[in-house]
């Protein structure tokens, strides 16, 4: 890690919890109390509408391949043997979340550690961590729409109760965070393809004033995509500052489409012959879902300038602190 990169980051604030000062500690002891205000509505939000609390997997044969996504920047993938087989930690639940939505219950949503090795140019981004924890949710029979407008509706009550209950300590971090306004914006991602070239990402996250919809996204097999037309029945959620702060879509759930777009993407069948057996046997459902970055979410409302700094144990790319 470049010395440079280091001391930039300490001036932010992200340095182990031994090493802050009195006034750092405080802010942390917010964010804190923010945290849990935000895990706490969110799971109630849910599970008052029906949804079954899940717990999550970390080591497992099928994980997200995070691949193909026009995002893609993982640097080593973690595989290791326990009890003579290989497992992968969890990149995402994506393949558990379809799997529950088809076996146990309609809604699900679990808090779950996802850990991806982002490249370490990614250290000073400010919002790449290479362990973070996602709000993952998916129901059976969904459209996108729905999801959609499930996602405005928890964020809005969402923002604005905090606003109200936790006045004091985003008034202490000095957050803006404005009211939000609903339905979101939906933008087509070829479309900010032509405006801003392949960095839309970066772009649409310096220029945003208020949360709007990305879709039709080119990225991995789980999500649906329209064999006539091409697109993507897919939706990311970017906020002002932060850019992506939700990834979610329609599933794919027939095997010969799955399959083929496997073999297509170069990922491997068989890392996910559960998922394709259920999809054989017609027992995989169709569903869609999404999954909020909870550690972004929290930098989008409490205003700090990196994610390392709403992060207790910092997990900045690149970066391994002792604890
Ligand atoms: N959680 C995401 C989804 O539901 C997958 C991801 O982690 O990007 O599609
Ligand atoms: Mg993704």
């Amino acid at each position: 890690m470049e010395q440079k990169t280091l001391t930039l980051l300490r001036d932010y604030g992200v340095k182990p919890l031994h090493e802050l000062s009195q006034e750092e500690l405080e802010v942390k002891r917010s964010i804190a109390r923010i945290t849990t205000y935000t895990l706490s509505f969110l799971s109630r939000y849910l599970v008052e509408r029906g949804f079954d609390w899940v717990l999550p997997v970390v080591f497992s044969k099928s994980t997200d391949p995070l691949w193909p996504d026009p995002d893609f920047s993982i640097e080593k993938r973690i595989e290791v043997e326990i009890y003579g087989e290989t497992v992968r930690s969890t990149q995402s639940m994506i393949v558990h979340k379809q799997v529950l939505v088809s076996l146990l219950s309609p809604k699900i949503f679990v808090f779950s550690p996802n850990v991806r090795i982002e490249t370490r140019k990614r250290a000073s981004t400010g919002i790449h961590a290479y362990e973070f924890t996602q709000l993952d949710f998916e129901v059976r029979g969904a459209s996108s729409s729905y999801i959609r407008s499930l996602v405005e509706d928890m964020l809005k009550s969402y923002v604005s109760s905090l606003k109200r209950e936790m006045e004091h300590e985003l008034s202490f971090l000095g957050s803006e965070l404005p009211e939000i306004m609903t339905p979101f914006k939906v933008v087509d991602s070829k479309e900010l393809e032509e405006e801003y070239g392949k960095e839309w990402q970066t772009s649409l996250r310096s220029t945003l004033k208020e949360p709007v919809w990305v879709v039709n996204i080119p990225r991995e097999f789980y999500d649906f995509e329209d064999p006539e037309t091409g697109r993507w029945d897919n939706y990311d959620l970017y906020v002002p500052r932060v850019g992506e702060i939700l990834s979610g879509a329609r599933r794919e759930y027939e095997y010969e489409k799955i399959l083929s777009k496997m073999k297509r993407d170069g990922v491997r069948p068989e890392n996910y012959r559960v998922l394709l057996d259920l999809a054989r046997e017609g027992r995989l459902l169709p569903s869609a879902g999404a999954g909020i970055g909870v550690e972004r979410l929290l930098l989008w409302v409490t205003g700090v300038r990196h994610i390392g700094i709403v992060q207790p144990f910092p997990r900045i790319p690149g970066i391994v602190f002792d604890l």
